[in-house]
């Protein structure tokens, strides 16, 4: 390691940047740019990028199956709450439930 501010492969050199990796301070002779971040090897960069992709692919999936999760509840209490009012409007004659019954169309639409 160089001392701190300096290039680790230049020491008589300012760093300018460091890697985001490792973290090692680098003049920009020594800086390995791609898509913006800086790096001082091939190695670090490729790590970097395994890493990132990891992480992204993974908080990127989370959230989508919570969302399936949560749609796949409201659908079913909808589906729970069609049948009922189907059931309780048409078995118990109740007079509000059967108007509201008729309204959604008498039957759910699976049993057309
Ligand atoms: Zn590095
Ligand atoms: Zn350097």
């Amino acid at each position: 390691m160089g001392r701190a501010g300096f290039c680790v492969n230049h020491p008589e050199r300012p760093a300018e940047r460091s890697c985001v990796q490792c973290h090692k301070a680098l003049c920009n002779d020594c800086v390995l740019l791609d898509e913006g971040d800086t790096f001082c090897s091939r190695k670090c960069l490729s790590r970097y990028r395994t890493f990132h992709r990891a992480y992204v692919a993974e908080h990127a999936r989370t959230p989508l199956v919570t969302t399936l999760i949560r749609m796949g509840i409201g659908v079913l209490i909808l589906l729970i709450l069609w049948v009922l009012i189907y059931i309780t409007g048409g078995v118990l004659h109740v007079p509000v439930l059967k108007a509201i019954s008729e309204f959604l169309g008498g039957k759910p639409f699976f049993l057309r």
